[in-house]
């Protein structure tokens, strides 16, 4: 029998659960233990139900396009509990100048694929609209080096496009700025783009226009998300784990490389196991391998990580009927406030509220904005409601507030990122039995955090002659 220790019970580690538990059940002889450190499992993915309304904590839904999570669904038996955005309402705004202006039709994740819309909106200046028209005709260009998002998109529309989109898009993702995270690593479409067209707006057009083309089915709505929330994707991966195997409030120390495999130390108890998966942020990853392997363990904590608080407000039916349509507001750092976005969720997932409700949930912190952690849940909701009251007029008390505080929970693909990767890689293979997985590798999003835990999982039983295909 072999034996498999997972340490972190977030999406990522329930995911190499799930892949191993398969094998199990099958007949493979294989066991795994879950190590998770705090008394629940999940990690960041916690729903709660409040006055007649579903408040995500952490993620509220995931992007369609990846398929990983939808597919882990459809196995786990939750295919007929996966919704979709309401796309009908989709309507982003940004705030600029203190006021609320809808960002353009055909804007692509900040390149603009429709000329009027764009010349017609007041959010750019005439320097930038110009910028962009000309961008058009911006020369293919193979860059030896990475760099940051900022120094793309400056050089293809100016700093207003950096201030004004690339910026508050990547801190709603990454809780990141685009003068801090990598081109290749965050957005290597568009390093790609690039290199083929040279015009960001030709390259994203060409592609819209080819996937139109062969298009034979509706358009699919950008995110998904489960009837009763993210927690679903948990409780049911949980109900499929062996109970036994699971074991929280149990917080590993450190791992320790031996000849045959890998003690794991958790409080006053240590265990054998012939390969270990760590699907924890990689900052503790490199306190559990420091010695295992220093090389290693350095370049894992070289990741950064920023933190994040999500604060979710119920009001009542005058407060939604005031509130414009669409998915929410974006903050433009140049706007002064601490908040980076709101999303109005009865909007986005309207089943989530009662149609008595609206319901707000707000994100703070980030890269630049680590001292939020720092502040009381009072001191929290004075922000958010002053800064609500400036942007959308919101002089109601709320029904109710939520405040979560995530610390160093999301992973910042800094310039380098991918050599970074590498480095990694070829130290890990170095030590057999061990593999990674979560959000400081690949991808941040819940989708790429399933993928990561499946290939975790699907290496090491490779490594032992129990999958073929991995
Ligand atoms: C506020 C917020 C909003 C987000 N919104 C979205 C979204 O809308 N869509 C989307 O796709 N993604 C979103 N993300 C990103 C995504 O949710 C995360 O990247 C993903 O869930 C991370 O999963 P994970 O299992 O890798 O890590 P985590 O969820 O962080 O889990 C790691 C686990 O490891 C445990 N652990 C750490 N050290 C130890 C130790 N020594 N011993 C034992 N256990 C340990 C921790 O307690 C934790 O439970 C969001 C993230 C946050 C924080």
């Amino acid at each position: 029998m072999k034996r498999i220790a997972i340490i972190g019970g977030g999406i990522s580690g329930l995911t190499a659960a799930y892949t191993i538990d398969e094998k199990r059940r099958s007949g493979t002889p294989v066991e795994y233990v879950l190590f998770e450190s705090s008394p629940r499992l999940g990690g960041v993915l916690v729903t709660d139900h409040v006055d007649g309304c579903l408040v995500e904590a952490g993620p509220d839904s995931f992007l369609t396009e990846k398929p990983w999570a939808a597919d882990l669904c459809g196995k786990i038996g939750l295919g007929d509990q996966l919704i979709g955005s309401n796309d009908s309402e989709r309507k982003t705004y940004i705030v600029a100048k203190g006021k609320l202006v809808v960002m353009p039709d055909g804007l692509m994740f900040m390149v603009p694929t429709k000329i009027m819309p764009t010349v017609m909106s007041p959010l750019f200046s005439w320097r930038t609209k110009i910028r962009m028209a000309a961008e058009w005709f911006h020369p293919p260009r193979k860059a030896s080096e990475d760099e940051t998002v900022a120094d793309m998109v400056k050089r293809h529309y100016g700093s207003e496009m950096v201030e004004l989109l690339a910026d508050p898009l990547l801190s709603g993702v990454y809780g990141g700025e685009a003068s801090g995270l990598s081109v290749r690593a965050v957005l290597p479409r568009f390093a790609d783009m690039e290199s083929k067209h040279g015009s960001l707006g030709r390259a994203m057009l060409k592609g819209r226009k080819k996937m139109a083309a062969v298009a034979t089915v509706p358009a699919r709505p950008l995110f998904t998300s489960l009837k009763d929330g993210m927690q679903q994707m948990v409780d049911a991966l949980v109900a499929r784990l062996d109970g036994k195997a699971l074991k929280t409030s149990s917080v590993v120390q450190s791992v320790i490389r031996q000849d045959n495999g890998w003690i794991v130390c958790a409080g006053y108890q240590s265990d054998q196991f012939d390969a270990v998966i760590i699907a924890t942020p990689t900052h503790a990853a490199a306190d559990l391998l420091q010695g295992a392997d220093e090389n290693l363990a350095r370049d894992l904590g070289e990741i950064q990580y920023s933190s994040s608080v999500t604060v979710t407000l119920g009001y009542d039916e005058k407060v939604r009927r005031s509130l414009p349509p669409g998915f929410g507001f974006l903050v433009p750092r140049s706007e002064g406030h601490r908040m980076l976005a709101a999303t109005f969720v009865h909007n986005k997932f309207p089943h989530r509220a009662p149609e008595n409700r609206a319901l707000v949930r707000c994100f703070l912190g980030g890269a630049r904005d680590e001292q939020i952690l720092q502040a009381s849940e009072k001191e929290i909701l004075q922000i958010v409601g002053s800064e609500l009251r400036q942007i959308v007029s919101i002089t109601a008390e709320p029904l109710f507030a939520r405040v979560y505080k995530w610390k160093s929970a999301m992973a910042q693909y800094s310039v380098g990122h991918l050599e970074r990767l590498q480095r990694i890689e070829a130290l890990r293979q170095r030590l057999s039995g061990l593999a990674l997985a979560g959000n400081g590798y690949n991808g941040i999003g819940v989708p790429d955090c399933v993928r990561s835990g499946t290939e975790a999982a699907g290496k090491i039983l490779a490594e032992m002659g129990m999958w073929s295909s991995a």
